[in-house]
């Protein structure tokens, strides 16, 4: 016990930012990508900042359920008595990077109601005649909520990107578009947690071979992701650029490795806990005389 204490001083990295229990260094320092980051060079079976192992990862998950849920709750209670804040949990990664196991393993650890959850596919017919940020814009979260992207604006200069969607102009634009988009929802309550989820090529050959396989996840295999695939280089590049420009102090990139899907959980439940308590939640004070309800009850 007090060796591990000791370790986790030593291992407090110099700007205070606060290292979780289990951890060699705070998730959130340690995955966030900084200036120069270079996802090429990025291990994707790697754990940074964390050694404990399997075992010990899935336990810390199961150990944060409690904690996000009565800070969800609480965020739910202020956003119904006149708060504005939210939190906003953006998802990228390629196919099969364990996008929807993070909100079933993660966000599914918190009251369904408090959660609003929103995937973005290929835009449709209305949504192509709009500005691209118009559709995530009117998904933004309500006060309380906690909102998730599955894919999100970001796909706007990702798949734009690659498959040349848009004029170069047009697609160097947004980025800027998307960091004025984020700092002003960041400056009207909402905290945005952007995640990359990266997987390695091998690892994403695997997944799609075991969907091929098994019957129960047909469903889940989509033709084109073998396209998306065979553009993998550029899919990479297109990441490095978004990471580049739009990793922004407001609202900074999270790049978690994704081969080992107990860590890209691990990871994601402590940024999420790390939003939420960063927010210092209480419980709203009632709204009505607390003792005089209880004598009108006790009358009935
Ligand atoms: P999935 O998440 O597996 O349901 O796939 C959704 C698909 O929609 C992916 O192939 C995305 O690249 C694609 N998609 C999402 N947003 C956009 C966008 N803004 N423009 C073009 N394709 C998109
Ligand atoms: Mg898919």
């Amino acid at each position: 016990m007090a060796a591990a204490k000791k370790a986790r001083a030593k291992a407090r990295p110099t700007n205070g930012a606060r290292v979780a229990a289990g951890w060699d260094a705070a998730p959130t320092e340690v995955l966030r990508a900084r200036d120069g980051f270079d996802l090429a060079s990025l291990d994707r079976s790697s754990t940074p900042g964390f050694s404990g192992g399997k075992a010990a990862g899935r336990a810390l998950v199961a150990q944060h359920a409690d904690e996000l849920s009565d800070l969800q709750e609480r965020l739910f209670a202020e956003g119904r008595t006149g708060g504005s804040r939210s939190v906003l949990l953006v998802l990228q990664g390629m196919d099969t990077a364990g996008k929807g196991g993070i909100v079933r393993h993660v966000v599914g650890l918190v009251d369904p109601q408090g959660v609003a959850h929103r995937s973005f596919g290929v835009p449709t017919a209305q949504e192509l005649r709009h500005h691209f940020l118009w559709r995530v814009r009117r998904e933004l979260p309500r006060p309380g909520y906690i909102g998730v992207f599955d894919r999100s604006h970001y796909e706007d200069v990702l798949v734009a990107r690659v498959r040349e969607l848009v004029e170069p102009a047009v697609l160097d634009r947004r980025y800027d578009e998307i960091n004025r988009f984020e700092a002003k929802a960041v400056a009207s309550g909402t905290t945005v947690v952007k995640v990359a989820l990266v997987v390695s090529y091998e690892e994403q050959r695997a997944r799609l071979a075991e969907r091929l396989e098994r019957p129960d996840k047909h469903w889940k295999y989509d033709p084109s992701d073998v396209d998306s695939r065979a553009l993998w280089p550029a899919y990479q590049d297109a990441y490095q650029v978004m990471l580049d420009r739009t990793s922004t102090d407001t609202a900074p990139w999270h790049v978690v490795p994704a081969d080992r899907k107990w860590f890209a959980r691990l990871a994601v439940s402590e940024l999420l806990l790390d939003a939420l308590r960063r927010l210092d939640l209480g419980w709203p004070a009632a709204g009505f005389d607390v003792e005089e309800e209880k004598r009108r009850l006790a009358a009935t």
